[in-house]
């Protein structure tokens, strides 16, 4: 017998229809109002012990409902797997996901920058220690990702070359898979560096504008003052033909819908509509070395409002909304012993935010990793499972408890520790809904069009 998902999600969609989503298996689907209304005849019925008379369409309705996980078997425990599968990340040592920032120092002047700018790179000492800790391992692991993080990345891209041409000799020697990322302001971007990233395997890149140009220009210049974002837009022309792009836009409270209507105007007009994801960040003051923009910030409330104001102009200018309610088993590398960030040092910290702050630092790659490192722990050991409100929260396997870093550097409690989906899942789902349903016309149409042509 069945019993039915407590991580079920049902949103009333246009006329007659609904959303239908699951957070644990992370299945959506459009359902029909009629087929809601047997869904919850279904649910009564699996609610009633040894009933078993269900009709044909109630039966061809729950085939449906089992292969997307809303209904399971009745003796299954999703809260236990779910348990389950976050302990199997946390412990795992068959992957091993590396940030490393070979250089601190950065081109742009951004005025919330939580990082003190440093000189200094990446040495060979450090990139031989990173060699020798990844090597100690490699008999294990079955994947090696990196994601190059600064400062500035591209301002140390001969550091970059030389751990990803070892890094690659080594995966081809003990036979894992290796991939990797960059979070990069862009102005770096030329053509030359767009082909060599790709050479060196760099497959998605994170760039961040904020704001349109008038708005960017003056929260990201270059470090003499002058705007940056004519050639980071440029940049971004190019590259997307190449590497998956997406755009950061980090919002405060400053923001309106005007300005990022103005913004998304800039990117139709640079013919980045289908060539880019598009998404929100919330400014946050991370650390003491971003107070000054603390009063700007949104609250986890006011972020996740603000976010459906926007996602819906991303759908109004005919952008595809790539935020998906997608499950996870942890929220971040804090909380695996398979992840770690490296600065050029060969530092360790457990949070992005931390980068450089030696006094975060849990460790140095030249000695083994120390689990025990009393900062380790107190970003390692929080537990989804052991918080009342975390356990019993419908969208716990969207958001495994939230960010480490509100909870310890800013003490957030309650729903402001919370993920956005906490705050705004019913009004994300309809768009969601509406950005899915544009993309599947538009193949029925592409496809279509073939036919015609043939
Ligand atoms: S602790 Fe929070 S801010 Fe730090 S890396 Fe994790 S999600 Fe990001
Ligand atoms: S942090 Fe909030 S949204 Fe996330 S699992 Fe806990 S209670 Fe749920």
């Amino acid at each position: 017998m069945y019993k039915i998902s407590n991580y079920n999600h049902f949103q009333p969609w246009q006329e007659d229809y609904f959303v239908a989503f699951n957070a644990l298996s992370g299945a959506v689907a459009l359902m029909t109002g009629e087929n809601y209304s047997r869904y919850l005849a279904i649910s009564e019925k699996l609610s009633v012990s040894n009933h078993n008379n269900f009709s044909d369409e109630d039966n061809a309705l729950l085939e449906q409902l089992k292969f997307g996980k809303f209904v399971l078997p009745a003796n299954g425990d999703e809260t236990a797997s779910l348990k389950f599968a976050h302990n199997l990340h946390r412990y795992d040592q068959t992957t091993l996901g590396l940030t490393i920032a070979p250089t601190l120092n950065c081109n742009l002047g951004c005025k919330y920058c939580y990082e003190e700018n440093k000189p200094g790179r990446m040495n060979s000492d450090t990139i031989d220690a990173i060699m020798k800790r990844i090597g100690e391992r490699a008999d294990a692991l079955n994947r090696v990702d990196i994601n190059w993080y600064g400062g500035e990345p591209l301002l140390a891209l001969g550091i970059i070359e030389e751990l990803t041409n070892k890094l690659l000799d080594m995966a081809k020697e003990k036979n894992f898979r290796y991939s990797s990322s960059m979070i990069s302001n862009g102005y770096l971007l030329s053509k030359d560096n767009v082909h060599r990233l790709r050479e060196l395997k760099v497959s998605i890149l994170q760039v961040t504008l904020d704001g349109p140009k008038r708005i960017h220009d003056t929260r990201r210049p270059l470090k003499n003052g002058n705007g940056s974002f004519d050639r980071i837009l440029e940049n971004i022309k190019y590259a997307s033909d190449y590497i998956g792009i997406g755009v950061r836009v980090n919002v405060d409270r400053n923001f309106s819908e005007e300005i990022i209507k103005e913004l998304l105007d800039e990117l139709v007009r640079a013919g980045l509509q289908k060539k880019i994801g598009v998404y929100f960040g919330q400014l946050e003051p991370a650390s003491s070395v971003c107070a000054n923009i603390a009063d700007h910030c949104y609250n986890a409330n006011e972020f996740s409002q603000a976010e459906v104001k926007y996602y819906r102009l991303l759908l109004d200018n005919g952008f595809h909304v790539q935020k998906l309610p997608s499950p996870i088993s942890v929220y971040c590398m804090a909380q695996g012993i398979g992840a770690h960030l490296i600065d050029p040092d060969g530092d360790l910290y457990r949070c992005y935010n931390h980068v450089g702050i030696k006094e975060k630092s849990c460790g140095n790659i030249a000695d083994d990793f120390d689990f025990q490192h009393p900062i380790f722990r107190e970003y390692f050991d929080f537990d989804p499972f052991t918080d009342e409100s975390c356990r019993t929260c419908e969208i716990l396997p969207i958001c495994m408890g939230g960010c480490p870093s509100r909870r310890i550097d800013r003490g957030l409690k309650g729903e402001e520790r919370c993920e956005t989906w906490k705050h705004n899942l019913d009004s994300m789902l309809d768009i969601i809904a509406i950005s899915r349903r544009r993309e599947q016309l538009q193949k029925e149409q592409d496809a279509e069009l073939a036919r015609e042509k043939l």
